[in-house]
Protein backbone atom coordinates (compact mmCIF):
# COMPACT_ATOMS: atom_id res chain seq x y z
CA UNK A 1 0.00 0.00 0.00
CA UNK A 2 1.20 3.73 -0.97
CA UNK A 3 1.52 5.69 1.96
CA UNK A 4 2.21 9.29 1.74
CA UNK A 5 6.07 10.31 1.08
CA UNK A 6 6.70 10.22 5.23
CA UNK A 7 5.25 6.34 5.07
CA UNK A 8 2.14 8.37 6.71
CA UNK A 9 -1.29 6.74 6.31
CA UNK A 10 -3.72 9.36 4.54
CA UNK A 11 -6.93 11.24 4.75
CA UNK A 12 -9.43 10.61 1.92
CA UNK A 13 -11.09 14.52 1.47
CA UNK A 14 -14.24 13.85 -0.75
CA UNK A 15 -15.91 17.18 -2.20
CA UNK A 16 -17.87 17.45 -5.11
CA UNK A 17 -15.91 20.92 -5.90
CA UNK A 18 -12.82 22.65 -5.27
CA UNK A 19 -11.94 26.73 -5.56
CA UNK A 20 -8.51 26.18 -6.19
CA UNK A 21 -7.94 29.19 -7.95
CA UNK A 22 -9.93 31.48 -9.92
CA UNK A 23 -9.10 30.00 -13.40
CA UNK A 24 -9.71 26.62 -12.43
CA UNK A 25 -13.69 26.78 -12.36
CA UNK A 26 -14.36 23.26 -11.05
CA UNK A 27 -16.23 25.61 -8.09
CA UNK A 28 -19.05 27.29 -7.83
CA UNK A 29 -19.52 29.12 -4.31
CA UNK A 30 -18.93 28.63 -0.34
CA UNK A 31 -18.58 24.98 -0.46
CA UNK A 32 -15.72 24.53 -3.02
CA UNK A 33 -13.63 27.18 -1.79
CA UNK A 34 -13.50 25.43 1.72
CA UNK A 35 -12.37 22.81 0.02
CA UNK A 36 -9.72 24.19 -1.93
CA UNK A 37 -8.89 26.15 1.45
CA UNK A 38 -8.57 23.16 2.98
CA UNK A 39 -6.26 21.50 1.04
CA UNK A 40 -3.88 24.64 0.88
CA UNK A 41 -3.77 24.46 4.58
CA UNK A 42 -2.84 21.03 4.51
CA UNK A 43 -0.06 21.22 2.34
CA UNK A 44 1.44 24.28 4.24
CA UNK A 45 1.25 22.35 7.40
CA UNK A 46 2.93 19.26 5.45
CA UNK A 47 -0.72 16.52 6.44
CA UNK A 48 -0.82 13.83 4.65
CA UNK A 49 -4.39 14.34 2.78
CA UNK A 50 -5.53 13.83 -0.73
CA UNK A 51 -8.52 15.34 -2.17
CA UNK A 52 -11.18 13.19 -4.67
CA UNK A 53 -13.14 15.57 -6.77
CA UNK A 54 -14.76 16.06 -10.06
CA UNK A 55 -13.06 17.35 -13.24
CA UNK A 56 -16.32 18.75 -14.64
CA UNK A 57 -16.14 19.09 -18.16
CA UNK A 58 -17.58 22.91 -18.21
CA UNK A 59 -16.70 25.50 -16.11
CA UNK A 60 -19.67 26.69 -13.17
CA UNK A 61 -21.86 28.90 -15.42
CA UNK A 62 -20.88 32.58 -16.09
CA UNK A 63 -23.84 34.78 -15.88
CA UNK A 64 -24.30 37.81 -17.85
CA UNK A 65 -26.89 40.91 -17.81
CA UNK A 66 -28.30 43.02 -20.95
CA UNK A 67 -29.42 46.11 -20.80
CA UNK A 68 -32.86 45.27 -19.68
CA UNK A 69 -32.05 43.05 -16.69
CA UNK A 70 -32.02 39.64 -18.48
CA UNK A 71 -29.37 36.63 -17.34
CA UNK A 72 -27.90 34.50 -19.97
CA UNK A 73 -26.04 31.98 -18.85
CA UNK A 74 -23.27 30.56 -20.72
CA UNK A 75 -20.52 27.73 -19.95
CA UNK A 76 -17.40 27.58 -21.22
CA UNK A 77 -15.20 23.90 -21.28
CA UNK A 78 -12.12 23.95 -18.76
CA UNK A 79 -8.73 23.77 -19.75
CA UNK A 80 -6.95 20.24 -18.89
CA UNK A 81 -3.58 21.23 -19.48
CA UNK A 82 -2.61 21.79 -15.86
CA UNK A 83 -3.58 18.10 -14.91
CA UNK A 84 -1.59 15.14 -15.34
CA UNK A 85 -3.06 12.32 -16.79
CA UNK A 86 -2.43 9.35 -14.19
CA UNK A 87 -3.70 6.74 -17.43
CA UNK A 88 -5.33 4.78 -15.02
CA UNK A 89 -9.56 4.47 -15.10
CA UNK A 90 -12.01 2.22 -13.03
CA UNK A 91 -15.59 1.54 -13.31
CA UNK A 92 -18.55 2.01 -11.63
CA UNK A 93 -22.47 0.98 -12.35
CA UNK A 94 -24.61 3.57 -13.14
CA UNK A 95 -28.17 2.48 -13.92
CA UNK A 96 -26.62 -1.23 -14.24
CA UNK A 97 -24.21 -0.06 -17.24
CA UNK A 98 -20.30 -0.28 -16.85
CA UNK A 99 -19.35 3.55 -16.78
CA UNK A 100 -15.46 4.07 -17.46
CA UNK A 101 -13.58 7.20 -15.25
CA UNK A 102 -10.36 8.55 -16.03
CA UNK A 103 -8.48 9.66 -13.23
CA UNK A 104 -7.03 12.87 -13.18
CA UNK A 105 -4.42 13.89 -10.63
CA UNK A 106 -3.15 17.75 -9.96
CA UNK A 107 0.05 17.96 -7.76
CA UNK A 108 -0.62 21.77 -7.47
CA UNK A 109 -0.35 21.56 -4.10
CA UNK A 110 3.09 19.48 -3.35
CA UNK A 111 2.07 16.86 -0.88
CA UNK A 112 -1.39 17.06 -1.40
CA UNK A 113 -2.45 15.83 -4.35
CA UNK A 114 -6.18 15.78 -6.04
CA UNK A 115 -7.82 13.24 -7.61
CA UNK A 116 -9.93 14.52 -10.03
CA UNK A 117 -12.69 11.87 -11.91
CA UNK A 118 -14.27 12.45 -15.44
CA UNK A 119 -16.25 10.17 -17.76
CA UNK A 120 -15.40 11.93 -20.38
CA UNK A 121 -13.27 8.66 -21.77
CA UNK A 122 -13.47 9.13 -25.42
CA UNK A 123 -15.72 6.63 -27.28
CA UNK A 124 -18.03 6.73 -23.67
CA UNK A 125 -21.54 6.78 -24.24
CA UNK A 126 -21.43 8.01 -20.51
CA UNK A 127 -19.61 11.04 -21.13
CA UNK A 128 -21.92 13.43 -20.34
CA UNK A 129 -21.88 12.50 -16.88
CA UNK A 130 -19.30 14.70 -15.37
CA UNK A 131 -20.64 17.59 -17.62
CA UNK A 132 -22.01 20.66 -15.89
CA UNK A 133 -21.76 21.05 -11.58
CA UNK A 134 -25.12 21.44 -9.92
CA UNK A 135 -26.08 21.07 -13.86
CA UNK A 136 -28.95 18.13 -14.37
CA UNK A 137 -31.41 16.73 -12.93
CA UNK A 138 -32.22 14.60 -9.58
CA UNK A 139 -31.27 11.24 -11.90
CA UNK A 140 -27.95 13.22 -13.11
CA UNK A 141 -27.25 14.14 -9.44
CA UNK A 142 -27.05 10.86 -8.16
CA UNK A 143 -25.09 9.59 -11.23
CA UNK A 144 -22.43 12.56 -10.53
CA UNK A 145 -22.58 11.31 -6.69
CA UNK A 146 -21.89 7.39 -7.97
CA UNK A 147 -18.58 8.55 -9.70
CA UNK A 148 -17.26 10.73 -6.90
CA UNK A 149 -18.27 8.41 -4.35
CA UNK A 150 -18.03 4.92 -6.10
CA UNK A 151 -15.21 6.31 -8.34
CA UNK A 152 -13.38 8.16 -5.75
CA UNK A 153 -12.71 4.83 -3.32
CA UNK A 154 -11.92 2.57 -6.34
CA UNK A 155 -9.22 5.45 -7.71
CA UNK A 156 -7.63 5.22 -3.94
CA UNK A 157 -7.42 2.22 -4.52
CA UNK A 158 -6.15 1.88 -7.47
CA UNK A 159 -3.73 4.27 -6.49
CA UNK A 160 -2.79 2.32 -3.79
CA UNK A 161 -3.58 4.50 -1.11
CA UNK A 162 -3.61 3.58 2.28
CA UNK A 163 -6.16 5.58 3.90
CA UNK A 164 -6.75 5.82 7.20
CA UNK A 165 -9.61 8.36 7.47
CA UNK A 166 -12.86 9.50 4.56
CA UNK A 167 -13.89 12.75 5.19
CA UNK A 168 -17.24 13.21 3.51
CA UNK A 169 -17.55 16.85 3.14
CA UNK A 170 -21.15 17.84 2.51
CA UNK A 171 -23.83 14.30 1.54
CA UNK A 172 -22.92 14.60 -1.86
CA UNK A 173 -20.49 11.41 -1.02
CA UNK A 174 -22.30 9.50 0.82
CA UNK A 175 -22.20 6.84 -1.44
CA UNK A 176 -18.77 6.41 -1.07
CA UNK A 177 -19.85 5.08 2.42
CA UNK A 178 -22.09 2.30 0.69
CA UNK A 179 -19.42 1.16 -1.28
CA UNK A 180 -17.53 0.62 1.59
CA UNK A 181 -19.88 -1.37 3.48
CA UNK A 182 -20.05 -3.45 0.18
CA UNK A 183 -16.67 -3.96 0.03
CA UNK A 184 -16.76 -5.88 3.31
CA UNK A 185 -19.97 -7.78 2.46
CA UNK A 186 -17.87 -8.97 -0.50
CA UNK A 187 -15.36 -10.20 1.48
CA UNK A 188 -18.29 -12.36 3.92
CA UNK A 189 -18.84 -9.23 6.11
CA UNK A 190 -22.62 -9.17 7.15
CA UNK A 191 -24.29 -6.06 6.56
CA UNK A 192 -24.11 -5.58 10.33
CA UNK A 193 -20.54 -5.81 11.19
CA UNK A 194 -19.68 -4.55 7.55
CA UNK A 195 -21.79 -0.79 8.96
CA UNK A 196 -19.70 -0.87 12.25
CA UNK A 197 -16.75 -1.08 10.23
CA UNK A 198 -16.98 1.63 8.01
CA UNK A 199 -18.50 3.65 10.34
CA UNK A 200 -15.33 3.66 12.07
CA UNK A 201 -13.76 5.08 8.64
CA UNK A 202 -15.65 8.35 8.25
CA UNK A 203 -16.07 11.60 9.66
CA UNK A 204 -18.42 13.72 8.14
CA UNK A 205 -19.01 17.77 8.17
CA UNK A 206 -22.86 19.04 7.56
CA UNK A 207 -23.34 22.23 5.81
CA UNK A 208 -27.22 23.35 5.10
CA UNK A 209 -29.04 24.40 7.91
CA UNK A 210 -32.74 24.37 6.11
CA UNK A 211 -34.21 20.95 6.12
CA UNK A 212 -34.97 21.43 2.98
CA UNK A 213 -31.92 22.69 1.25
CA UNK A 214 -30.76 18.72 2.19
CA UNK A 215 -31.13 16.42 -0.28
CA UNK A 216 -33.29 13.58 -0.66
CA UNK A 217 -34.21 11.14 -2.49
CA UNK A 218 -36.45 7.99 -3.31
CA UNK A 219 -34.74 4.93 -2.30
CA UNK A 220 -36.56 3.52 -5.94
CA UNK A 221 -34.26 6.26 -7.67
CA UNK A 222 -31.10 5.05 -6.07
CA UNK A 223 -31.92 1.42 -6.89
CA UNK A 224 -32.33 2.43 -10.00
CA UNK A 225 -29.66 4.75 -10.53
CA UNK A 226 -27.56 1.57 -9.00
CA UNK A 227 -26.03 3.80 -6.36
CA UNK A 228 -27.60 1.10 -3.48
CA UNK A 229 -24.14 -0.87 -4.39
CA UNK A 230 -26.57 -4.40 -3.62
CA UNK A 231 -27.83 -3.35 -0.59
CA UNK A 232 -31.72 -4.06 -0.16
CA UNK A 233 -34.26 -1.37 0.44
CA UNK A 234 -34.42 -2.10 4.07
CA UNK A 235 -30.50 -1.97 4.79
CA UNK A 236 -30.78 1.61 2.53
CA UNK A 237 -33.99 2.96 4.71
CA UNK A 238 -31.65 2.07 8.15
CA UNK A 239 -28.59 4.35 7.03
CA UNK A 240 -30.64 6.98 5.20
CA UNK A 241 -34.16 6.74 6.66
CA UNK A 242 -37.34 6.88 3.82
CA UNK A 243 -37.13 9.23 1.17
CA UNK A 244 -32.88 8.52 1.69
CA UNK A 245 -31.80 11.42 2.87
CA UNK A 246 -28.00 12.07 2.26
CA UNK A 247 -27.34 14.07 5.57
CA UNK A 248 -28.89 11.61 7.60
CA UNK A 249 -27.36 8.84 6.12
CA UNK A 250 -23.96 10.80 6.51
CA UNK A 251 -24.79 11.48 10.02
CA UNK A 252 -25.19 7.81 10.42
CA UNK A 253 -22.06 6.51 8.25
CA UNK A 254 -19.88 8.23 9.80
CA UNK A 255 -18.30 7.97 13.78
CA UNK A 256 -18.28 11.62 14.13
CA UNK A 257 -19.59 14.59 12.57
CA UNK A 258 -19.01 18.63 12.52
CA UNK A 259 -20.95 21.33 12.14
CA UNK A 260 -19.02 24.66 10.59
CA UNK A 261 -19.89 27.50 13.15
CA UNK A 262 -20.97 27.61 17.01
CA UNK A 263 -24.63 28.92 16.10
CA UNK A 264 -24.62 26.50 13.03
CA UNK A 265 -24.03 23.43 15.57
CA UNK A 266 -26.96 24.58 17.16
CA UNK A 267 -28.99 24.57 14.20
CA UNK A 268 -27.89 21.29 13.23
CA UNK A 269 -28.66 19.54 16.25
CA UNK A 270 -31.92 20.93 16.59
CA UNK A 271 -32.52 20.06 13.20
CA UNK A 272 -31.42 16.11 13.47
CA UNK A 273 -32.07 15.45 16.81
CA UNK A 274 -34.92 13.03 15.79
CA UNK A 275 -32.14 11.10 14.08
CA UNK A 276 -31.42 7.65 15.71
CA UNK A 277 -27.91 6.26 15.70
CA UNK A 278 -26.22 9.07 14.40
CA UNK A 279 -22.41 10.34 15.29
CA UNK A 280 -21.68 12.86 17.72
CA UNK A 281 -21.81 16.31 16.36
CA UNK A 282 -19.20 18.56 17.34
CA UNK A 283 -18.36 22.01 15.69
CA UNK A 284 -15.44 23.36 13.82
CA UNK A 285 -15.81 26.74 12.39
CA UNK A 286 -14.74 27.27 8.48
CA UNK A 287 -11.74 29.26 8.19
CA UNK A 288 -10.02 30.89 5.32
CA UNK A 289 -6.51 30.51 4.07
CA UNK A 290 -4.53 33.45 4.60
CA UNK A 291 -2.04 33.24 1.88
CA UNK A 292 -5.16 33.33 -0.98
CA UNK A 293 -7.44 35.99 0.74
CA UNK A 294 -5.55 38.07 2.90
CA UNK A 295 -3.32 41.61 1.49
CA UNK A 296 0.46 40.10 3.41
CA UNK A 297 1.37 43.85 3.58
CA UNK A 298 -0.53 43.46 6.38
CA UNK A 299 1.02 41.45 7.73
CA UNK A 300 3.95 43.83 8.36
CA UNK A 301 5.79 44.06 11.86
CA UNK A 302 4.02 47.11 14.04
CA UNK A 303 1.68 48.80 11.71
CA UNK A 304 1.48 52.50 11.77
CA UNK A 305 -2.41 53.56 11.65
CA UNK A 306 -1.20 55.27 8.76
CA UNK A 307 0.22 52.70 6.95
CA UNK A 308 -2.77 50.34 7.37
CA UNK A 309 -5.05 52.77 5.41
CA UNK A 310 -2.42 53.58 2.66
CA UNK A 311 -2.65 49.88 2.18
CA UNK A 312 -6.00 49.71 2.63
CA UNK A 313 -6.57 52.87 0.16
CA UNK A 314 -4.03 50.99 -2.36
CA UNK A 315 -6.74 48.11 -2.34
CA UNK A 316 -9.72 50.16 -2.58
CA UNK A 317 -7.98 52.12 -5.98
CA UNK A 318 -7.83 48.53 -7.27
CA UNK A 319 -11.30 47.60 -6.84
CA UNK A 320 -12.21 50.95 -8.18
CA UNK A 321 -10.26 50.48 -11.09
CA UNK A 322 -11.64 47.36 -12.24
CA UNK A 323 -15.19 48.48 -11.79
CA UNK A 324 -14.78 51.78 -13.55
CA UNK A 325 -12.89 49.17 -16.76
CA UNK A 326 -16.13 46.42 -16.28
CA UNK A 327 -18.50 48.70 -15.83
CA UNK A 328 -17.69 52.81 -16.47
CA UNK A 329 -18.86 53.54 -13.32
CA UNK A 330 -16.19 55.31 -11.24
CA UNK A 331 -16.98 55.85 -7.65
CA UNK A 332 -15.08 58.11 -5.50
CA UNK A 333 -12.05 56.42 -3.35
CA UNK A 334 -13.30 59.43 -0.80
CA UNK A 335 -17.03 57.75 -0.11
CA UNK A 336 -17.51 54.71 1.75
CA UNK A 337 -17.66 51.70 -0.30
CA UNK A 338 -20.30 48.94 1.58
CA UNK A 339 -20.15 45.83 -0.50
CA UNK A 340 -22.21 42.90 -0.89
CA UNK A 341 -21.48 39.69 -2.61
CA UNK A 342 -23.35 36.46 -2.42
CA UNK A 343 -25.25 33.57 -4.43
CA UNK A 344 -28.46 35.36 -5.44
CA UNK A 345 -31.14 33.69 -4.17
CA UNK A 346 -33.85 35.16 -1.67
CA UNK A 347 -33.14 34.26 1.86
CA UNK A 348 -30.11 36.35 1.35
CA UNK A 349 -32.04 39.32 1.04
CA UNK A 350 -29.77 41.10 -1.26
CA UNK A 351 -32.40 43.92 -1.36
CA UNK A 352 -32.77 44.88 2.23
CA UNK A 353 -30.98 47.89 2.20
CA UNK A 354 -33.76 48.93 -0.61
CA UNK A 355 -36.20 48.11 1.63
CA UNK A 356 -37.11 51.59 2.74
CA UNK A 357 -36.43 53.93 -0.25
CA UNK A 358 -37.24 56.88 1.37
CA UNK A 359 -33.97 56.45 3.79
CA UNK A 360 -31.78 55.34 1.65
CA UNK A 361 -32.30 57.80 -1.37
CA UNK A 362 -30.98 60.46 -0.37
CA UNK A 363 -28.12 59.08 0.97
CA UNK A 364 -27.42 57.29 -3.04
CA UNK A 365 -28.33 60.66 -4.10
CA UNK A 366 -25.62 62.90 -2.70
CA UNK A 367 -23.19 60.11 -2.85
CA UNK A 368 -23.09 59.56 0.55
CA UNK A 369 -23.02 55.95 0.54
CA UNK A 370 -21.92 53.51 -2.64
CA UNK A 371 -22.93 49.86 -2.97
CA UNK A 372 -21.21 47.23 -4.92
CA UNK A 373 -23.09 43.82 -5.25
CA UNK A 374 -22.09 40.82 -6.69
CA UNK A 375 -23.11 37.22 -7.26
CA UNK A 376 -24.54 34.46 -9.32
CA UNK A 377 -27.69 32.82 -9.45
CA UNK A 378 -28.07 28.85 -9.37
CA UNK A 379 -29.15 28.69 -13.18
CA UNK A 380 -32.25 27.18 -12.33
CA UNK A 381 -33.38 29.68 -9.66
CA UNK A 382 -35.30 32.26 -11.15
CA UNK A 383 -35.88 34.23 -7.88
CA UNK A 384 -32.60 34.51 -7.70
CA UNK A 385 -31.71 36.04 -10.94
CA UNK A 386 -34.63 38.58 -10.11
CA UNK A 387 -32.67 39.49 -8.06
CA UNK A 388 -30.32 40.66 -10.22
CA UNK A 389 -32.38 42.06 -12.50
CA UNK A 390 -33.24 44.47 -9.42
CA UNK A 391 -29.85 45.35 -8.25
CA UNK A 392 -29.70 46.07 -12.12
CA UNK A 393 -32.23 48.65 -11.87
CA UNK A 394 -31.13 50.00 -9.19
CA UNK A 395 -27.82 50.44 -10.95
CA UNK A 396 -29.73 52.72 -13.37
CA UNK A 397 -31.24 54.25 -10.83
CA UNK A 398 -28.50 55.62 -8.97
CA UNK A 399 -26.04 55.17 -11.91
CA UNK A 400 -23.17 57.07 -9.26
CA UNK A 401 -23.42 54.86 -6.28
CA UNK A 402 -24.82 51.49 -6.98
CA UNK A 403 -23.02 49.11 -9.07
CA UNK A 404 -23.80 45.58 -9.75
CA UNK A 405 -20.50 43.19 -10.79
CA UNK A 406 -21.76 40.81 -13.19
CA UNK A 407 -20.07 37.00 -13.06
CA UNK A 408 -18.96 36.47 -9.59
CA UNK A 409 -15.55 34.66 -8.83
CA UNK A 410 -12.48 33.85 -6.89
CA UNK A 411 -11.22 37.10 -8.30
CA UNK A 412 -13.93 39.10 -8.00
CA UNK A 413 -14.50 37.64 -4.41
CA UNK A 414 -10.64 38.81 -3.14
CA UNK A 415 -10.80 42.09 -4.87
CA UNK A 416 -14.27 43.17 -2.89
CA UNK A 417 -12.96 41.40 0.58
CA UNK A 418 -9.96 43.70 0.08
CA UNK A 419 -11.41 46.85 -1.17
CA UNK A 420 -14.22 47.92 0.00
CA UNK A 421 -15.27 49.71 3.26
CA UNK A 422 -17.74 47.87 4.73
CA UNK A 423 -18.64 44.04 4.04
CA UNK A 424 -22.48 43.71 4.60
CA UNK A 425 -24.27 40.09 5.05
CA UNK A 426 -28.04 40.33 6.41
CA UNK A 427 -29.48 36.99 5.65
CA UNK A 428 -32.37 35.75 6.65
CA UNK A 429 -32.12 33.67 10.03
CA UNK A 430 -30.98 31.08 10.92
CA UNK A 431 -29.81 30.23 7.48
CA UNK A 432 -26.15 30.90 6.90
CA UNK A 433 -23.96 28.04 8.05
CA UNK A 434 -20.90 29.85 8.35
CA UNK A 435 -19.83 32.18 5.73
CA UNK A 436 -16.30 32.68 4.96
CA UNK A 437 -16.26 35.96 2.83
CA UNK A 438 -16.51 37.80 6.06
CA UNK A 439 -13.75 36.06 7.08
CA UNK A 440 -12.01 37.15 4.50
CA UNK A 441 -12.85 40.88 4.65
CA UNK A 442 -12.13 40.99 8.21
CA UNK A 443 -8.66 40.19 7.59
CA UNK A 444 -8.27 42.78 5.11
CA UNK A 445 -9.53 45.53 7.24
CA UNK A 446 -12.88 45.43 5.80
CA UNK A 447 -15.61 46.01 8.41
CA UNK A 448 -17.82 43.32 8.79
CA UNK A 449 -21.30 45.44 9.06
CA UNK A 450 -23.62 41.44 9.18
CA UNK A 451 -26.80 39.74 11.19
CA UNK A 452 -25.78 37.68 13.68
CA UNK A 453 -25.71 34.69 12.14
CA UNK A 454 -23.07 31.78 10.91
CA UNK A 455 -19.53 32.73 12.11
CA UNK A 456 -20.25 36.03 12.73
CA UNK A 457 -21.44 35.78 16.57
CA UNK A 458 -18.01 34.47 17.40
CA UNK A 459 -16.05 37.55 16.23
CA UNK A 460 -18.22 39.81 16.85
CA UNK A 461 -16.98 42.98 19.14
CA UNK A 462 -19.96 45.79 18.47
CA UNK A 463 -18.24 48.80 17.57
CA UNK A 464 -14.72 47.34 18.06
CA UNK A 465 -14.19 45.17 15.00
CA UNK A 466 -17.10 45.49 13.29
CA UNK A 467 -20.89 45.70 13.82
CA UNK A 468 -23.61 43.11 14.28
CA UNK A 469 -27.08 44.49 12.76
CA UNK A 470 -29.91 43.87 15.49
CA UNK A 471 -29.66 41.32 18.47
CA UNK A 472 -29.64 37.27 18.37
CA UNK A 473 -33.84 37.08 18.48
CA UNK A 474 -35.51 35.62 15.84
CA UNK A 475 -39.05 36.43 14.89
CA UNK A 476 -41.02 34.09 14.26
CA UNK A 477 -42.82 35.18 10.52
CA UNK A 478 -40.63 35.91 7.53
CA UNK A 479 -42.45 39.27 7.40
CA UNK A 480 -41.33 40.47 11.04
CA UNK A 481 -37.61 39.52 10.82
CA UNK A 482 -37.68 41.23 7.80
CA UNK A 483 -39.06 44.27 9.02
CA UNK A 484 -36.49 44.44 12.18
CA UNK A 485 -33.84 43.40 10.43
CA UNK A 486 -34.12 46.24 7.53
CA UNK A 487 -35.06 48.59 10.69
CA UNK A 488 -31.95 47.71 12.84
CA UNK A 489 -29.64 47.91 9.39
CA UNK A 490 -30.98 51.46 9.01
CA UNK A 491 -30.24 52.15 12.35
CA UNK A 492 -26.65 50.64 12.75
CA UNK A 493 -26.09 52.09 9.14
CA UNK A 494 -27.32 55.49 10.27
CA UNK A 495 -26.48 56.24 13.45
CA UNK A 496 -23.12 54.12 13.65
CA UNK A 497 -21.13 53.49 10.30
CA UNK A 498 -21.77 56.68 8.28
CA UNK A 499 -20.99 59.18 10.81
CA UNK A 500 -17.59 57.08 11.76
CA UNK A 501 -16.43 57.37 8.45
CA UNK A 502 -16.50 60.49 7.82
CA UNK A 503 -16.20 62.07 10.98
CA UNK A 504 -13.74 60.09 13.08
CA UNK A 505 -10.98 58.49 10.75
CA UNK A 506 -8.80 57.55 13.59
CA UNK A 507 -11.46 54.91 15.27
CA UNK A 508 -12.44 54.27 12.06
CA UNK A 509 -8.72 52.67 11.34
CA UNK A 510 -8.60 51.44 14.92
CA UNK A 511 -11.37 49.08 13.60
CA UNK A 512 -10.02 48.40 11.00
CA UNK A 513 -6.62 47.67 12.83
CA UNK A 514 -8.76 45.49 15.35
CA UNK A 515 -10.69 43.43 12.76
CA UNK A 516 -7.49 42.06 11.18
CA UNK A 517 -6.13 41.16 14.59
CA UNK A 518 -9.13 39.73 15.96
CA UNK A 519 -9.61 37.97 12.85
CA UNK A 520 -6.41 36.61 10.82
CA UNK A 521 -5.42 33.84 13.52
CA UNK A 522 -9.25 32.69 14.97
CA UNK A 523 -10.87 32.37 10.89
CA UNK A 524 -7.62 30.95 9.43
CA UNK A 525 -8.09 27.76 7.24
CA UNK A 526 -4.99 26.48 9.29
CA UNK A 527 -6.68 26.88 12.87
CA UNK A 528 -9.39 24.85 10.92
CA UNK A 529 -7.16 22.14 9.82
CA UNK A 530 -5.03 21.50 12.93
CA UNK A 531 -9.14 21.58 14.82
CA UNK A 532 -9.98 18.70 12.12
CA UNK A 533 -6.74 17.15 12.83
CA UNK A 534 -7.15 17.15 16.28
CA UNK A 535 -11.01 16.25 16.85
CA UNK A 536 -11.86 14.42 14.03
CA UNK A 537 -9.31 12.41 12.48
CA UNK A 538 -6.81 11.82 14.79
CA UNK A 539 -8.85 11.92 18.04
CA UNK A 540 -7.77 8.63 20.06
CA UNK A 541 -4.40 8.00 19.49
CA UNK A 542 -3.35 11.48 21.39
CA UNK A 543 -1.45 12.65 17.93
CA UNK A 544 -3.79 15.89 17.23
CA UNK A 545 -1.37 18.76 16.09
CA UNK A 546 -1.01 20.95 18.99
C1 LIG B 1 -15.41 33.33 -0.17
C2 LIG B 1 -16.29 33.12 -1.33
C3 LIG B 1 -17.56 32.53 -1.19
C4 LIG B 1 -18.12 32.11 0.14
O1 LIG B 1 -18.50 33.22 0.88
P1 LIG B 1 -19.91 33.39 1.60
O2 LIG B 1 -19.63 34.35 2.68
O3 LIG B 1 -20.32 32.05 2.09
O4 LIG B 1 -20.83 33.92 0.56
C5 LIG B 1 -18.33 32.33 -2.31
N1 LIG B 1 -17.90 32.70 -3.53
C6 LIG B 1 -16.71 33.28 -3.71
C7 LIG B 1 -16.29 33.64 -5.10
C8 LIG B 1 -15.86 33.52 -2.63
O5 LIG B 1 -14.67 34.08 -2.84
Amino acid sequence: MKKNDNNQRIIAYFCMEYGLDSEFKIYSGGLGILAGDHLKACKDLGLPLVGIGIKWKQGYVEQYLDKEGNVTDCYRNIDNSRLEDTGMTVEVLIREQQVPIKIWKTEAYGNVPLLLLDTDVPGSPYHGITRQLYGGNEEERVAQEIVLGSGGIKALETLGYDVETYHFNEGHAVIAGLELICDKMKKGDSFHEAREKTKKEIVFTTHTPVEAGNEIHPISRLRYMSANKGLTVEQLAEIGGVPFNMTVAGLRLSRKANSVAELHLDTTKKMWRHVSGKAPIINITNGVHRETWMDQRFLEKNQSENRCWEIHQDNKQQLIKTISEKTGITLKSEKIIIGFARRMTPYKRSDLIFSDLEKVDPLLRDGKIQLVFSGKAHPMDSRGKEMMAVLYEMQKKYPESVVFLQNYDMTMGALLTRGCDVWLNNPQRPREACGTSGMKAAMNGVLNLSILDGWWPEACQHGINGWAIGDETIPRSEEKQNNKDAKALYDVLLQEVIPLYYENHKKWVEMMQQSIKTVQDAFSAERMVREYWGKMYKPKKGRGLA
